[in-house]
């Protein structure tokens, strides 16, 4: 099959890639078209809408919190643009909450100096992505799911398309493109299970970016939302934009829930590190509120710690949750490969530094979507790639033993965190890297086997590249200065 533009990945930046995009669209997703990480987007997307606020105030809000590492002018024409791009999802059907006398609602987001943060309750990711998948049916886009990128095809620099697994069928085919644009989120999942977004997010097609020649960029720009359940849900930042609390077990509040989510998790992490336990506490939130527009934090609490937050604290801790880092691409989504783009979290735009402000992220994957999509005059040369080596692989494992990744992405994840996470030294750093040997070696003795929906080669595929990413992150860790959420104590 030949189209004009494949698309790896059917997120918020994928689908407004696709929804921009000329020619033959097709989109493809590991799970089903809207299993995707952006459904779980709660707080909100940020713009400066209201009369008293400002796309400056935005730039410079944005450029602050990121430790002013970033290019102020791009993020200065990434926020000109919010409220068009805000325009242009209200137009295609997107349900944000209105106030009584009609305006959008805003809400307060830490970091922020004024609240510009839309939202339809605490469901705005799947709202977005309901709405924007249903826009990409009617617009003709073609949709194949299920489909696990296996390769980018390239030759000379130049992109030619992609190996695909089909999880069901389980078999590879190759799909020729004029440009791939890669949008297949973060690899905030390396840490998991201290993550919030579960093991989802190895960073994949980061990996084999870097293999087909771009850049890879800031891996160690890792940021962690200070208040997950302990299981690894997010309850949302806007809880404490409402007046959420922060408090330990006697009761006491112990630092200031607005300061942005780098400063404030490094002192969730002081604080437990100090022997202390800490609490969310919702209490302080109107019930009303509450239910009305933060009915999922409740749920999550209610489901995952067997908690209800209107009578009780919940228990917190900080979680990995974006990736800052990724595959580095111009402010049009192009990379270093002739016909490769990138959007969405999987790449390091210059954008949100070394800290992201809340909904920016959301911004970021319509605004890079909209970008990448229309960028069509970046070909490579489509070709279809042989599928060799891809059978052979398959062939392969079909002997394999089933085997389970589960812990070994668990161990991985709580070296990452613990060594390598909200509080780090080279000391911590230099013991991370030494303790990916032994799980270096467990994953080379180990093969997948050929099996239902390949959860097994999925597994591997991604096992392989955690650690590769791992490796990046760490090592990036160890040559970086200090800055945002990469903080680095003395050894
Ligand atoms: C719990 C949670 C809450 C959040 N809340 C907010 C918020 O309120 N506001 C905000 O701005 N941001 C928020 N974020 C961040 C934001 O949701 C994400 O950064 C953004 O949605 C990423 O969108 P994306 O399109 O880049 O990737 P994703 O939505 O992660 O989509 C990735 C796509 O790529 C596909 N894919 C990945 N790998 C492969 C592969 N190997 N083969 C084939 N397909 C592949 C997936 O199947 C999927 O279709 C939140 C994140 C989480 C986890």
């Amino acid at each position: 099959m030949k189209v004009d533009a494949l698309i790896i990945g059917s997120g918020v930046a994928g689908l407004c890639a696709a929804l921009s995009a000329q020619g033959e669209v097709l989109v493809v997703s590991e799970m089903g078209p809207t299993e995707v990480l952006s459904s779980m987007a709660q707080g909100g997307i940020s713009a400066a809408i209201s009369p008293e606020d400002s796309a400056q105030q935005h730039a410079i809000d944005t450029f602050k919190a990121g430790g002013e590492i970033a290019s102020y002018d791009r993020i200065e024409r990434f926020c000109q643009e919010a409220p068009e791009a805000i325009a242009w999802l209200e137009q295609l059907g997107a349900p944000f909450v209105r106030r009584a006398e009609g305006a959008l609602a805003v809400r307060q987001m830490a970091g922020h100096t004024h609240p510009r943060t839309l939202y339809a309750a605490d469901y705005t990711g799947l709202r977005l992505v309901q709405t924007l998948y249903d826009q990409a049916l009617k617009a003709g886009v073609r949709f194949l799911s299920h489909h696990t990128l296996y390769s980018l095809s390239h030759h000379q620099g130049a992109i030619g398309g992609a190996v695909l697994l089909d999880r069901f069928a389980q078999r590879p085919v190759s799909i020729a493109a004029d440009r791939v644009i890669l949008a297949t989120g973060g690899y905030g999942g390396i840490f998991t299970p201290h993550a919030t977004t579960g093991a989802f997010g190895s960073g994949r097609a980061i990996a084999l970016a870097a293999e087909a020649g771009a850049v890879l960029d800031g891996l160690h720009l890792m940021q962690f939302h200070p208040t997950a359940l302990l299981s690894g849900q997010l309850l949302s930042e806007a809880l404490r934009g409402y007046g959420a609390q922060l408090i330990d077990e006697q009761g006491e509040r112990f630092s200031d829930e607005q300061l942005p989510r780098d400063q404030l998790s490094r002192a969730i992490v002081r604080h437990r590190e100090a022997g202390h336990h800490t609490f969310l506490d919702l209490r302080t939130i109107d019930a009303a509120i509450l239910e009305e527009h933060l009915a999922q934090e409740l749920l999550l609490a209610r489901c995952y710690a067997g908690v209800d937050p209107r009578t009780e604290p919940v228990a917190i801790a900080p979680a990995a949750h974006y990736s800052m880092g990724g595959i580095q691409t111009d402010e049009r989504g192009r990379t270093a490969v002739e016909g490769l783009l990138a959007c969405g979290e999987c790449v390091q735009s210059g954008i949100h530094g070394a800290n992201r402000l809340g909904g920016n992220s959301l911004l970021e994957a319509v605004i890079a979507g909209r970008r990448a999509g229309a960028e069509s005059g970046y070909c490579g040369v489509a070709h279809d790639a042989s599928l060799e080596p891809a059978q052979i692989a398959l062939s392969r494992w079909a002997q394999g033993e089933p085997i389970a990744l589960g812990q070994w992405r668990r161990s991985l994840g709580s070296v990452l965190f613990h060594q390598a996470g909200v509080i780090g030294s080279q000391a911590r750093l230099q013991s991370a890297q030494a303790a990916l040997g032994p799980l270096k070696a467990a994953l080379k003795a180990a093969a997948p086997s050929v099996g239902p929906y390949l959860r097994s080669v999925s597994a591997y595929l991604d096992a392989q590249a955690a650690l590769v990413l791992a490796e990046g992150v760490i090592e990036a860790a160890i040559k970086a200065p200090p800055v945002g959420a990469h903080y680095k104590e003395e050894s």
